[in-house]
Formats: C-alpha cells, sequence, structure tokens
C-alpha cells in the first residue's frame, strides 16, 4: 500500500462521520486586481470565502491553507524600504504572513459564526506550519515563484531583484522547492479531530530543510496549491478546494476564445498541463496540486472563486477535476 493510502485508512478508522473539507485561498483572492493591499481591504474581501466556510462548518471538519504572494512581497519591500532595522530572511517572513493572515482569518471566522448563533461555535486555531523540502531541489537553481506587487515593464530594470512576466505584470521571483511532507500533520489531524477548525500551511508553509531530527529554514516560497496538496493527502482529508480569483479553469485563458471547463479529468488534465495551457506559478500548480490529491485518494476537487465555494461544493460552478480512474 502507498504511503498516502496507509495513512488514510489510519486516519479513517479514527474519524467520525463528517468529512473533511480542505478549502485552499488564494493570497491573490484577498488584495484583489488594482488594491494596495491595506488591513481593511483584505479583511474586507475575506468576508466573502470566509462566510462560505463558516456555513460550511456546521456540515464539514474544514481546515483552511492560504497564500501570501502579495503579502510576503509586501514584507519585502517593507523591510527594502527602511535600512535601520536588521533584515529578516524569507522564511521568517513566511512565518510573519502565517501570522497576519491566519489572525486575519480567524478573527473573521470567529465574527461569522457568532453571527449564525450559538449552536455554530468552534474552536479555532491557526498553527505555525512548517514544510519539509529537499535542499537539493533544482527549484533554488531556478526560481519561478511570483510574488509581490505587479510591475511595468519600464519599471523592472530599476529593481533590486529577478522578475518574471505573469498574466498580470511583472513581477519578483524566488525559490519554490517541492513539499516533501508537512511537519505538522499529526497536530492537525488531532486538532481537527477534537472538533478544531484549523488554519495552517500559510503561504505554502515555512520551508525547512531536515537534518536528522532538526530543521533549518531555507530562502523560498513553496506554492501554497501543492503544499495544501500534500497536506489533504497527509490528513486524509475527502474533498479539496482551491479558491481563487477566477470562476474556474479555461483552455486559452484570456484569449478571445477561451473557454471555462465545468469537469477536466486527470488523464485530459495532465496533457492540458503539459501542452501548456496552464503556466507554471498560477494555475498550473493548482491543476498539479488537484491531480496529486485524486491520485492519492482523495474524493472531490474543485477549482473555483473564492465567491463560489459553498456552490462547488454543490457542484453547481466551478471546475471540478475527476481522477480518470473513477470513470467508467
Ligand atoms: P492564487 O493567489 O489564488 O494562487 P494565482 O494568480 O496563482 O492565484 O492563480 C490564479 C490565476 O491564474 C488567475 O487569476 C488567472 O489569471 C491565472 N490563469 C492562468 N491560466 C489560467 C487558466 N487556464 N484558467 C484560469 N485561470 C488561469
Ligand atoms: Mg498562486
Amino acid at each position: 500500500m502507498y504511503r498516502g493510502a496507509a495513512i488514510r485508512t489510519s486516519v479513517m478508522k479514527k474519524r467520525s462521520r463528517k468529512e473533511i473539507i480542505l478549502i485552499a485561498l488564494g493570497g491573490n483572492a484577498l488584495i484583489k486586481k488594482g488594491e494596495k493591499g491595506t488591513a481593511e481591504e483584505q479583511f474586507r474581501n475575506l468576508k466573502t470565502p470566509i462566510s462560505q466556510i463558516a456555513r460550511l462548518s456546521k456540515d464539514y471538519k474544514i481546515i483552511i491553507t492560504h497564500g501570501n504572494g502579495p503579502q510576503v512581497g509586501n514584507l519585502l519591500l517593507q523591510q527594502e524600504c527602511c535600512t535601520s532595522v536588521p533584515k529578516l530572511p524569507l522564511e521568517i517572513l513566511v512565518a510573519q504572513t502565517q501570522g497576519q493572515i491566519g489572525y486575519m482569518i480567524e478573527s473573521t471566522l470567529d465574527s461569522e459564526l457568532m453571527a449564525l448563533g450559538a449552536d455554530a461555535q468552534k474552536p479555532l486555531v491557526s498553527l505555525i506550519s512548517y514544510v519539509v523540502v529537499d535542499e537539493k531541489d533544482p527549484a533554488f537553481l531556478k526560481p519561478s515563484k511570483p510574488i509581490g506587487p505587479v510591475y511595468r515593464k519600464e519599471e523592472i530594470s530599476t529593481l533590486p531583484y529577478p522578475t518574471i512576466k505573469t498574466e498580470k505584470g511583472y513581477r519578483r521571483v524566488v525559490a519554490s522547492p517541492r513539499p516533501i511532507t508537512i511537519v505538522e500533520k499529526k497536530e492537525i489531524i488531532s486538532l481537527v479531530e477534537n472538533g478544531f477548525i484549523v488554519i495552517c500551511c500559510g503561504g505554502g508553509g515555512i520551508p525547512v530543510i531536515r537534518y536528522g531530527r532538526t530543521f533549518s529554514g531555507v530562502d523560498a516560497v513553496i506554492d501554497k496549491d501543492l503544499s495544501s496538496a500534500k497536506l489533504a493527502e497527509e490528513v486524509g482529508a475527502d474533498i479539496f478546494i482551491i479558491a481563487t480569483d477566477v470562476e474556474g479553469v479555461a483552455l486559452r485563458y484570456g484569449k478571445p476564445d477561451q473557454e471555462f471547463l465545468r469537469t477536466i479529468n486527470t488523464q485530459e488534465a495532465m496533457e492540458y498541463l503539459s501542452d501548456g495551457y496552464f503556466p507554471p506559478g498560477s494555475m498550473g500548480p493548482k491543476i498539479e496540486a488537484a491531480i496529486a490529491f485524486l491520485e492519492k485518494g482523495g474524493k472531490r476537487a474543485f477549482i473555483t472563486s473564492i465567491r463560489s465555494i459553498e456552490a462547488a461544493v454543490k457542484g453547481l460552478t466551478g471546475t471540478e477535476i475527476i481522477s480518470s480512474n473513477s470513470i467508467q
């Protein structure tokens, strides 16, 4: 039996009836296009996904993960603007974003649960999470993860760091190694089984390299969709929802003949991925994450808008990725 299945079986034995939904919230969905990323904007934007998650928590056990691309990039800029205090390495900035976004999600969720009444109350926890990466990962030699603000082409020659062109414009790029395992997976399982809603793996987790029994942080940002898929596998989640700022997955995205997909099987998804329909650093890792989750025995995977989380769970909108093995 492969490892994911072994963990899944042992988790299922211990599990009570409610299914686990793992919802991955995009960092870009918290700061919308054209916004500066003020605290007010992020709190306002969070109400949309979090009010839905509060309602879903009646029927499902919930794990929330989140991105941090814009937020960690802003922290980098803040420390580059202030030279009189020591600069902190990227892994500590990732930890900071787990704290700041975890706090915003947790307090918003608390208010939304309160609004649903006394019966809806649940214990909440935001967990600082480490994710193990391989120090020999070739990603360290080829940075691919866009973070921070969007720049115009004319601005990039003045920047002191490398940038890449994304669909939204030019952005700073850092190494993005693959997640190997989530260090706190046992704690997360235990919290979820005890009724907690857990916010964890923020920004893809703090990237660490394991040396025997100790960990050491590294300068990188792990893709949160890939970490979320790894976490979903390791805790035995049933449903995996990747919530972002588009309604679903499209072919020829952004072109006049773009076509949104309601369902796509893992075999087709892999083919489109290798044909370049889903770019690395945005839709590519979401598709890869959904495929990985289903291949490790996950039941349902969706890519949808933060506005449509509940509708996607009901199968009414978004893109559902379906395991090719389950198609007769
Ligand atoms: P998040 O912060 O949610 O991870 P990303 O920017 O990483 O957001 O990924 C979502 C973006 O992917 C969308 O805003 C869209 O611009 C882009 N995208 C690229 N290719 C596609 C595609 N084929 N279908 C839908 N969206 C796509
Ligand atoms: Mg992303």
